[in-house]
C-alpha cells in the first residue's frame, strides 16, 4: 500500500493536507522540501542554498560525538568534506554529553549553541531526535530574543528513532520534568536513505514504537475533549498518518531488512507524526497516557544519573499497558456505580499526594513543584467541567463506543514489535527500567502533566491503584 499523503512531494504534499479537515485555516506549512532519497547526503550544498543558506555567510553544524557511519565511510568527516568542497565554510559544534554518556535536551545544551549563532548565519544538525531539538530550540530562542527572522535551518536525520525532525515543538528537561515547548520548523529535512540503513537498528525499531503511542493517544485525546478539559481535538492526524496497523504490517519485513524503500517509507511516517502534531498545535494527538508513562521513567533515570533507554521503544512497551488498561476499563466501567460528588479530590489532597509520590527521588522537592505546577491546571478544569462529566457518564455508550474505535488492542500493537524486532518486554530495553519503577511511572505518570488521558480517570475515580496496576499487567501479559 502507499502512502494517502507522500511528504517527499512537496507541493503536492502541501496542497493536499490543507485539504484535510482540521488542518490550521491559514497557516501555511514553511518547510520549503523533505528529501527522502537514496545518496541524499550529496545534494547538502544545494539543499543549504535551498533553505536560504549563503556559502559566502558563516555555517554551524551542531552534532554530537557519537562516531556514524554511511556506506562504509564516516558520516561526520563525510558531510564537512562535502560542504568544504561545495565552497562552504562549515564551523562544528560538538555537543559533548552529560555524565550518563548521552546527550539531552535541556537548557545547558541548548544555550551552548545558542551562544554560538548570530544573524546572517545558518545551522545545520547532523543528529538525531536530541542533537537535532537543541539545535532547533536554539536557533528559536536566538530569533525571538532578537526579533529576527528565522535563521536557514537544515535538520540532516541520522536514525529513522522520533518524530523530531519536522516538529515544531522541542521536547526538554525543564526542572528534571520533560516538558514540550513550542519552537520552530526546519526549512529543509535531509533523509538521506543509507544513513538512516547505517543506523543501529535498535533506532530503528524505535521510530516504529514512537508512532504506535496512536494506538492509545489518539483515545485520551478524544477523551480529554469529551470531558471538556482539551478542546482542541480533530481528525487530521489520523487522517494525515493513515492505517498505521494496516501500514506497519505491510512494511515490517522492508523495515526489518533495512532496504531503502523500507527506510524511506519509516521516514516518510515519522515526517508524518511530527507534522501531525505541529499541525494539530500540539503534542496530543501521538502523545498521551503512554508518553507520559515514558516520561515519568525518564524523569526516575534521570534522577538516577542513568542514561535514557531508547525514546520509542520505552513509549512502544507503554502503549502495551495504556492499550491493555483501554480495554479493561471499557470492559469494567460502570456509570452506574461512580458516585459523581466523590470524583473532585481539593488541591491540598492532590498536592500533597503529588508531594509525596515524587519526594523520594527528589527531596528537594522542586519535581514536585514542577509537576504541580501543571497538574493543578487539570485540576481545576476538571472541576469546572463536573457537568461535562456527567453528561459523559449519561452518554457512556456513545462514548465507550468512541473510544473503543480510537484504540487498538495491545495484541496488534505486540505483533507489529514482533515483526519489527522491537523489544518486548521492559526489561529488554536498554538500560531497562526495574518493574518497580514500571509499576510507579503507570500510577503516577497522570500526576505530571496538565494534559488529560485515560490515566487520570482510576484516580478521579478512586480506583484501588493495586488492584487496577494488577488488573492491567495481567491484560498485558496475556497478549
Ligand atoms: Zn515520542
Amino acid at each position: 500500500m502507499t502512502l494517502r499523503f507522500d511528504p517527499g512531494s512537496i507541493e503536492r504534499f502541501k496542497t493536499e493536507i490543507s485539504a484535510i479537515p482540521g488542518y490550521p485555516a491559514g497557516e501555511a506549512l514553511p518547510i520549503r522540501d523533505m528529501v527522502f532519497e537514496s545518496g541524499a547526503v550529496f545534494r547538502l550544498p544545494e539543499l543549504l542554498t535551498l533553505a536560504g543558506a549563503d556559502p559566502a555567510q558563516p555555517l554551524l553544524v551542531v552534532l554530537d560525538d557519537t562516531v556514524m557511519r554511511r556506506a562504509g565511510d564516516e558520516l561526520k568527516p563525510l558531510i564537512l568534506n562535502l560542504l568544504r568542497q561545495g565552497g562552504w565554510a562549515p564551523e562544528s559544534l560538538v555537543l559533548a554529553p552529560d555524565a550518563t554518556g548521552q546527550v539531552h535536551t535541556d537548557f545547558a545544551q541548548i544555550g551552548r549553541v545558542k551562544e554560538r549563532l548570530q544573524p546572517n548565519l545558518a545551522v545545520l544538525s547532523v543528529g538525531s531526535g536530541a542533537v537535532t531539538d537543541i539545535a532547533k530550540h536554539a536557533c528559536f530562542m536566538f530569533q525571538q530574543e532578537h526579533g529576527l527572522a528565522p535563521l536557514p535551518f537544515v535538520v540532516y536525520q541520522t536514525a529513522n528513532s522520533v518524530s523530531a525532525y519536522t516538529s515544531n515543538m522541542a521536547p526538554t528537561f525543564v526542572d528534571g520534568v520533560k516538558r514540550t515547548l513550542a519552537s520552530r520548523y526546519p526549512d529543509v529535512l535531509v533523509c538521506d536513505l543509507e544513513t538512516l540503513r547505517d543506523a543501529p537498528y535498535d533506532m530503528t525499531a524505535a521510530g516504529v514504537g514512537d508512532l504506535l503511542a496512536a494506538f492509545g493517544s489518539y483515545a485520551d485525546w478524544w477523551l480529554a475533549c469529551r470531558l471538556g478539559i482539551d478542546p482542541s481535538y480533530t481528525e487530521f492526524a489520523q487522517t494525515l498518518m493513515g492505517p498505521l496497523d494496516e501500514i506497519f504490517l505491510d512494511r515490517a519485513e522492508a523495515i526489518r531488512s533495512r532496504s531503502l524503500h523500507g527506510m524511506a517509507d519509516l521516514a516518510k511516517l515519522i515526517a508524518l507524526g511530527g507534522l501531525a502534531m505541529s499541525l494539530s498545535h500540539a503534542t496530543a494527538p501521538l502523545s498521551g497516557y503512554e508518553h507520559v508513562i515514558s516520561h515519568v521513567l525518564d524523569l526516575t533515570a534521570e534522577r538516577a544519573h542513568r542514561p535514557l533507554a531508547q525514546h520509542g521503544s520505552q513509549v512502544a512497551l507503554a502503549t502495551l499497558l495504556t492499550t491493555a488498561a483501554y480495554r479493561g476499563f471499557l470492559r469494567q466501567f460502570d456509570p452506574a456505580r461512580v458516585v459523581v460528588a466523590d470524583c473532585y479530590p481539593t488541591e491540598a489532597e492532590m498536592k500533597a499526594r503529588i508531594e509525596a509520590a515524587f519526594s523520594a527521588l527528589d527531596p528537594s522537592g522542586q519535581v514536585a513543584a514542577e509537576c504541580w505546577s501543571d497538574y493543578r491546571l487539570k485540576l481545576a478544569a476538571w472541576h469546572d467541567q463536573r457537568a461535562t462529566f456527567k453528561a459523559a457518564l449519561d452518554d457512556w455508550p456513545q462514548v465507550r463506543s468512541k473510544l473503543a474505535a480510537l484504540t487498538r488492542p495491545p495484541e496488534l500493537a505486540r505483533r507489529i514489535l514482533e515483526s519489527v524486532s522491537a523489544p518486548l518486554r521492559f526489561d529488554q530495553l536498554t538500560p531497562p527500567p526495574s518493574a518497580a519503577e514500571v509499576r510507579f511511572a503507570f500510577a503516577h505518570a497522570p500526576l505530571i502533566r496538565r494534559r488529560l488521558t485515560l490515566g487520570d480517570l482510576p484516580v478521579f475515580l478512586g480506583w484501588d491503584p493495586e488492584t487496577w496496576w494488577a488488573q492491567v499487567s495481567a491484560e498485558t501479559a496475556a497478549g
